[in-house]
């Protein structure tokens, strides 16, 4: 099975920090299925470093309210390309992260508090029939 994955958990230096957030047990799945790695956040345009943002009233803003929502969209809609071109039906994406969180993220606050909600690009493509799992929410693939 061809799998959509958060790059950064695969242990690429993609986010904000410019650090990456390497999962061992999913990285592992790549003895069993093809893992295709992606970062909305790059592929929107953004650099690494960045600075870090959340979503609050459903825009893409820093803590001083500068606004990078387009760029967020932008990084959705390559990602679902990728996912078309690769025939992934299903993505593993990062959770609580504004592009990749699925079904809680940040509160916008910058507080470290959550709310329910999606990231960006988990929102997007979960709506053209990709299914989502956080990594951790493994149990089915393990
Ligand atoms: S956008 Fe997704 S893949 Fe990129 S660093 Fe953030 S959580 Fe990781």
């Amino acid at each position: 099975m061809n799998i959509l994955v958060s790059a950064c958990l695969l242990g690429i230096g993609c986010r904000y920090d410019g650090k990456a957030k390497r999962n061992e047990a999913v990285c592992a799945l790549s003895e069993k299925h093809t893992l295709i790695p992606i970062c909305p956040e790059q592929l929107g345009g953004r650099p690494t470093p960045r600075k870090p943002v959340e979503i609050k009233n459903g825009k893409v803003v820093e803590s001083d309210g500068t606004e990078h929502t387009a760029e967020f969209k932008k990084g959705a809609e390559e990602t679902l390309k990728i996912a078309k071109m690769c025939n992934c039906s299903i993505a593993i994406l990062k959770s609580r992260s504004p592009s990749c969180g699925f079904g809680t993220i940040y509160d916008g606050t910058f507080t470290k508090n959550t709310v329910d909600g999606n990231g960006i690009t988990s929102d997007f493509i979960s709506k053209h029939g990709i299914k989502i799992k956080n990594e951790e929410d493994l149990d089915s693939f393990c």
